[in-house]
């Protein structure tokens, strides 16, 4: 059965995926969400004796329903690849009771890649469906992890150029390195003058700025957006806890419909909104453990019903997760109106214009499903020692507020559902934060000779991605001050 997209707000119009993926974001501000969430057509116990790729296929055909089936097997071939350091893609790594699906054997070492690898394949299969002529331009701001993975997906891959902004003394020296060495002709990567919210500043307005969008058409180009909205990033999440189900099915870890747990570390709430609609397609799903970082927005919402970003924001370990504004939350708050466009959009513009917004006690009923908790940085540190010490297995900061996150929900439920925990990045990302809370002592070294030593004590590998950056060329050395991002653009682009 077909499955229609149309926006959280006003417009009523539907659209067929591609079309969405296409656009990323509706006209009138909303989030594209599709009109049902389909239900698995294969057995629980036949997508066990699946892999990866074919999982993939079965859970995104049923969202990406204008796609053949070439277009969609070939966009899954060309993205869960050899740029991922295991053939499984996602493996589940038990550790301590708890099984730990590992996102990060991609091409930067972070969750992003699960669904930034196939985006760019389904963006340009998208734009051929739908007659689009020009070269595909992504632009994008970031402040470290989004960039390094959308340059990573987007780099050589035909009729696509992706340009990136960041902060030029706002991010960690390993996450520069990784953008300023990437490789790809069609790969542009920019420091600015100014911090990562100037750089998020002058791209909305690139992409609001009508002339050059028409000067841009008259060459060919146009922009397209690679954020955590996009539905074209929303479905490939979906499949990992699928398989992460099908998998503790075959190995005898679950019995046939027997419920596990889901704890996820959220910022946007892209992920952990992936896991419930894998609850909707008929993966047997007990709780949704949301996990915040000391930025506790999610957490303060779950427990009173009321949204209010007006607070102090915190740079935590967690960086990626240091978030206000979750804006995949949308979704859940358009799904528990009752699919209500007119009250969504009366509580964004609440969000937008007071900072705040409070649910009513009828949609706080329908969020049953979720617990909301979060860890502090000290929790989160010890968090990391304590698995350390207990079990030899290191967790990265994000994942690690996850994991202290569901200490406090075990002690306080006396749950022993089978638990699946979405560990988001690996350790070798955050190489410092995870070693201070291993032991103060090594603070007095060097990235790389953290790096080092990080393998010796987990007895893991350096990944190709921290290897590649130690002796990497830097081949983007563009430096702007924050007012010359539309100048640099054209120049890159060739627009005179
Ligand atoms: C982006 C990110 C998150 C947060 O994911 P959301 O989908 O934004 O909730 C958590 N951990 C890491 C390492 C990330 O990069």
């Amino acid at each position: 059965m077909e499955v229609l997209y149309s926006s959280t707000r006003e417009d009523l119009r539907k659209v067929q995926a591609s079309e969405a993926i296409l656009k990323g974001l509706s006209e009138d501000g909303g989030l594209f969400v599709p009109d049902h969430i389909p239900a698995l057509e294969k057995s629980l116990r036949e997508l066990s004796e699946m892999n990866y790729q074919e999982v993939a296929y079965e859970v995104m055909k049923l969202f990406l329903t204008d796609f053949t089936e070439d277009e969609l097997k070939s966009c899954i071939e060309k993205a869960y690849d050899t740029k991922f350091d295991t053939e499984e893609i996602a493996p589940l790594v038990e550790a301590d009771g708890t099984y730990y699906l590992e996102l990060f054997h991609g091409a930067t070492i972070a969750f992003k890649d699960m669904a930034l690898s196939i985006l760019p394949h389904l963006m340009i299969t998208s734009a051929k469906k739908n007659h689009v002529e020009d070269t595909i331009v992504i632009l994008t701001a970031t402040s470290g992890d989004t960039g390094k993975a959308a340059l990573a997906g987007f780099a050589d891959v035909e009729g696509t150029k992706i340009i990136v902004f960041y902060p030029k003394n706002g991010v960690s020296p390993i996450q520069e390195k990784q953008m300023v060495t990437q490789k790809g002709k069609n790969t542009f990567v920019v420091g600015i003058h100014g911090n990562f919210d100037d750089a998020q500043t002058g791209v909305k307005q690139l992409f609001s700025d009508k002339e050059l969008a028409r000067e841009m058409a008259e060459n060919g180009l146009r922009f397209s957006s690679a954020n955590s909205i996009n539905i074209g990033r929303l479905v490939p999440q979906i499949v990992y806890y699928v398989y992460a189900y099908a998998k503790l099915l075959k190995e005898g870890r679950i019995a046939d419909g027997e419920k596990m747990n889901v704890v996820v570390p959220t910022g946007n709430f892209g992920n952990i909104l992936a896991a419930f609609y894998a609850k909707d397609m008929g993966i047997p799903i007990e709780k949704l453990i949301c996990a915040s970082n000391e930025n506790k927005v999610l957490y303060d919402f779950f427990r009173t019903g009321d949204y209010n970003r007006n607070r102090e924001f915190v740079l935590t370990s967690s960086p990626s997760m240091d978030i206000l504004i979750s804006s995949n939350l949308e979704r859940l708050i358009y799904r528990i109106a009752g699919n209500d466009a007119n009250k969504n959009a009366a509580f964004m513009e609440a969000l937008t214009s007071a900072g705040s917004y409070r649910i009513t006690e009828e949609m706080k009923e329908q969020l049953s499903d979720f617990y909301g908790n979060y860890a502090s940085e000290q929790e989160t540190a010890d968090r990391i020692k304590a698995l350390y010490e207990k079990t030899g297995y290191v967790i990265d900061t994000h994942t690690a507020v996850a994991s202290a996150v569901y200490e406090k929900y075990k002690s306080e439920t006396k749950d022993g559902t089978v638990t699946v925990l979405a560990s988001t990045a690996s350790p070798f990302k955050f190489t410092r934060s995870v070693m201070d809370a291993i032991d103060p002592k090594y603070d007095s070294m060097s990235d790389f000779e953290l790096v080092d030593e990080l393998s010796k004590i987990a007895n893991v590998k350096v990944p190709n991605a921290i290897e590649e950056i130690r002796t990497a060329p830097v081949i983007h050395d563009t430096v702007c001050d924050k007012s010359e991002m539309k100048e640099t653009v054209k120049n890159i682009l060739s627009i005179s």
